[in-house]
């Protein structure tokens, strides 16, 4: 029987250490406000609404005020680069997201790019993403370090293993490929083209997958003693199912996320986790 890698129970532990950290932080720079988010969202897709709900519990259960701000499909880009150029430069808002993806036809990389690095808590403006690129200390997407720190909790070393990623977005995909590489993986990216998927996945000592196709990985392609991270959420008749076929492959693997359950509570607190970064940073100065 595979080993769960349960990410709802280690995301509710955690969250505790991030309440720690703001009291001390406050305690040291003697009684600042706490700390706050903003997230943009454009439009009203009912998907967003249900991830920014579970963000603001979140925030709310550790102590962390959000600013959720809503704007019409039809909003003029430039109004909301502007909005965020004054969050930028309020020292009271510590970290600005953009909740994806934005409608079509609006210029994702524009609205993105005007959140300053130092706010960036989901990691994916330019500089962040090149630091990452680099090797060097960022703010890294929240779901490719929820994924990085459940790696971590559960002491799954990567140092010479081979990682295999399905998927090379640029949310999930690809910097989860960069991180696994600065940790000394040896990174396989598979993508819609990939020739033969279960030859490549078959391989891998940790497999990833986010791609959105309920369960497209089977027991085809996994091998025993595999490590996988299944990182697709999609909705469908029977709830909340993963890329993965859990019950398929749960009795060849060695160890596997549930989902629900699983790397979507991780992404969740990597968000505040970053957040709280950011608000320790800025009570440095
Ligand atoms: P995305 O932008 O649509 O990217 C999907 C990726 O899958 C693309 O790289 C695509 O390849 C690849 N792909 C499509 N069909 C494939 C196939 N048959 N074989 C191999 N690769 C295939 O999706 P995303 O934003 O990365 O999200 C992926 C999943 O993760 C979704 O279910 C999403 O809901 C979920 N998600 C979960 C969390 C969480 O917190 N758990 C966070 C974010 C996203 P091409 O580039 O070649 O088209």
């Amino acid at each position: 029987m595979s080993k769960i890698l349960d990410g709802k129970k280690l995301s509710e532990s955690l969250a505790g250490k991030l309440v720690e950290r703001i009291a001390k932080a406050k305690f040291k720079a003697l009684a600042p406000a706490d700390p706050k988010l903003v997230i943009i969202q454009v439009g009203t897709l009912e998907e967003s609404n249900t991830y920014i709900k579970k963000k603001r519990l979140f925030a709310e259960k550790i102590g962390v005020q959000v600013v959720h701000k809503q704007y019409g499909n039809s909003t003029p880009e430039n109004d909301i680069v502007s909005d965020i150029a004054k969050y930028n430069s309020d020292p009271s808002v510590h970290g600005i997201m953009v909740q994806l993806p934005l409608p079509t036809g609006m210029n994702t990389d524009k609205i993105l790019e005007a959140i300053d690095g130092k706010k960036d808590v989901d990691g994916l403006t330019a500089l962040n993403t090149k630091l990452l690129f680099d090797g060097q200390t960022a703010f890294i997407s929240a779901t490719t370090k929820g994924v990085m720190t459940m790696l971590h909790h559960y002491k799954i070393n990567l140092a010479g293993k081979r990682a295999v990623v399905v998927g090379d977005s640029i949310l999930v995909g690809r910097p989860t490929a960069f991180a696994l590489l600065n940790e000394g993986a040896t990174v396989t990216v598979c993508h819609s083209r990939t020739k033969n998927l279960p030859e490549e996945t078959k391989r891998a000592d940790i497999l990833v997958v986010a791609v959105g196709k309920p369960h497209l990985i089977t027991s085809k392609h996994v091998s025993r003693g595999q490590v996988i991270i299944d990182v697709g959420i999609n909705v469908t008749k029977k709830g909340l199912v993963g890329d993965v076929d859990f019950n398929k492959v749960k009795g060849i693997v060695k160890a596997i996320t549930p989902v629900p359950g699983g790397v979507g509570p991780m992404t969740v607190y990597s968000l505040f986790d970053n957040l709280v970064s950011a608000y320790e940073v800025s009570l440095q100065k």
